[in-house]
C-alpha cells in the first residue's frame, strides 16, 4: 500500500502554520509517556475514580427516553436555569438564563469561543504565567498578542503595578484564573479590587477562568468575578462540570456573561459547536438541584490533598501549598539540578511516576524546578505515588 502523499511535500511553502511554535499539548505528551512506561499518571488532571452512579443513570435514562437530538444552541433551558440558581446562591448575582448563560463543550471551548468572539488582529491580551496552555494559542489563532505577567514560585503573587504598566490602547482583554492551574493558588479579594481599579474607565474585557470554583481549601472563599459588579459587567466567567462531577471526559461546561457580551459569544459558539450533548444536559439539570453535589467537593479534595501531602512530608520534595484545584506543586530543587522537563521524563521512565513540568506554562520556559502532581486520585493511588516519591533522593 502507498502511504498517503503529503500536500506540503508536493507544494512546499503552501501551508504556513498559524502556530509555528506550538507542538502537542503537554497533557497528551505526559499521559502518553506514562502509558508507554507503565507509570502511575499524576500528570494530566483527571480523577481515577467514578462519577456518581446516580448521575450516570440520569444520563442513560435521558438517552432511553429519546433525548438524543440537538439541544438548543445556547443550552437546555432547564440546565441554564439551574446554573442561574447556583450562581445566585453562591455569589449573590442574577444571570438571565435566556440571554446571559451558555452551555459549552467544556471550559476550553468556552475560553476559545470568548477569545474568538472578541480578539481581532493586533489586540493585546494580558495573561499571567504560568498559564493554562490553551490561552496563548487561542489568542494567536485570532491574530492577538499575548502579553505576559510572570508569577514566581513559591507564592505566585500578582504584581498589579506590572499589570498596570503593560496596559496600552491595544489592551483588549485580561485573562485571570482562580483557583489557578497549575499553581493551586487563589486570588484574594484585594487582588480583585486591584483588577477592578485597573480596568475602570477602559474598554478591557475579562475572561475569568473559574473551572475549579468548587475546589477551594482551608475555609477560603472563592472570589468569583461575578461578585464584583465592575468586573462582572465586563467578564466572561467560565466553569466546568467535568472538574466538579468527576467526569472530565464528558466535556461539559458553561459561560456566564452580561447579555451584550453573550450575544457576541453566541455568534461564535453557534459555528464552533452549535450546541452540546443533550442527554448529559438533561441529567445535569436534575443533578444540580441537590447543592450537596457541589458544596461537598472542597472537603472531599481537601482530604485528598492532606493525605497526599502528609504521606510525602518526609520526602526530599518541597511542598508548595495548594489552596485550590486538584493540583499539588512540588519543588525538587534539593534532589536535582536537571531541567524540569528532563526531570519529569526521568521520573516517568525510571521511577514510574508522571507529573507535569511547570516550565511549559511559561512563555520563556522559566524553570524553577517545580513539578505539578494531580491528586484527584483514590487513596491507594496516592499512597502508591507517595511511596515512590519518598524513595527519590
Ligand atoms: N485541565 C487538565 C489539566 O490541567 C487537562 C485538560 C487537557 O488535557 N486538555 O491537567
Amino acid at each position: 500500500m502507498q502511504p498517503i502523499k503529503q500536500f506540503m511535500q508536493d507544494y512546499p511553502g503552501q501551508i504556513k502554520s498559524k502556530l509555528p511554535q506550538v507542538g502537542t499539548t503537554i497533557f497528551t505528551v505526559m499521559s502518553q509517556l506514562a502509558a508507554e512506561n507503565n507509570a502511575i499518571n499524576l500528570s494530566q488532571g483527571f480523577p481515577d475514580f467514578e462519577s456518581d452512579k446516580a448521575l450516570i443513570k440520569m444520563v442513560s435514562d435521558a438517552m432511553a427516553k429519546g433525548m438524543n437530538q440537538y439541544a438548543p444552541m445556547a443550552g437546555l433551558m432547564a440546565l441554564r436555569e439551574q446554573i442561574a440558581i447556583k450562581t445566585e446562591k453562591l455569589y449573590g448575582v442574577t444571570y438571565n438564563p435566556d440571554t446571559e448563560i451558555t452551555v459549552t463543550a467544556g471550559g476550553t471551548q468556552a475560553i476559545f469561543t470568548a477569545i474568538t468572539a472578541i480578539i481581532k488582529e493586533g489586540d493585546e491580551v494580558i495573561i499571567f504565567t504560568p498559564a493554562y496552555d490553551c490561552y496563548g494559542p487561542a489568542i494567536e489563532l485570532n491574530g492577538g498578542k499575548p502579553m505576559y505577567v510572570q508569577l514566581f514560585a513559591p507564592e505566585y503573587k500578582i504584581d498589579w503595578n506590572h499589570v498596570k504598566k503593560l496596559i496600552s490602547q491595544r489592551t483588549k482583554m485580561i485573562i485571570i484564573n482562580t483557583p489557578h492551574n497549575p499553581t493551586g493558588k487563589i486570588v484574594t479579594k484585594n487582588d480583585m479590587v486591584q483588577l477592578e481599579k485597573i480596568v475602570q474607565n477602559t474598554d478591557i474585557i475579562i475572561i475569568s477562568d473559574e473551572v475549579y470554583e468548587h475546589i477551594i481549601f482551608d475555609k477560603q472563599k472563592h472570589q468569583s468575578a461575578s461578585k464584583f459588579p465592575h468586573l462582572a459587567e465586563r467578564s466572561f466567567i467560565i466553569s466546568s462540570f467535568g472538574k466538579t462531577f468527576h467526569n472530565t471526559g464528558w466535556k461539559m461546561g458553561y459561560c456566564l456573561a452580561p447579555s451584550n457580551l453573550m450575544k457576541e459569544f453566541r455568534k461564535a459558539h453557534q459555528f464552533i459547536v452549535f450546541s452540546v450533548n443533550t442527554p448529559i444536559q438533561y441529567a445535569l439539570s436534575e443533578y444540580l438541584k441537590n447543592e450537596n453535589n457541589y458544596l461537598e467537593l472542597s472537603s472531599f479534595y481537601q482530604q485528598k490533598r492532606d493525605f497526599f501531602v502528609n504521606q510525602i512530608k518526609d520526602s526530599k520534595f518541597k511542598i508548595i501549598p495548594s489552596q485550590g484545584t486538584y493540583f499539588q506543586l512540588l519543588s525538587y530543587a534539593d534532589i536535582s539540578n536537571e531541567k524540569d522537563t528532563d526531570f519529569a521524563i526521568f521520573l516517568t521512565k525510571k521511577h514510574k511516576i508522571a507529573s507535569i513540568p511547570v516550565s511549559v506554562f511559561y512563555h520563556k520556559n522559566t524553570d524553577e524546578k517545580v513539578l505539578r502532581f494531580c491528586f484527584a486520585k483514590k487513596e491507594e493511588t496516592l499512597k502508591y505515588a507517595a511511596d515512590i516519591l519518598n524513595k527519590i533522593v
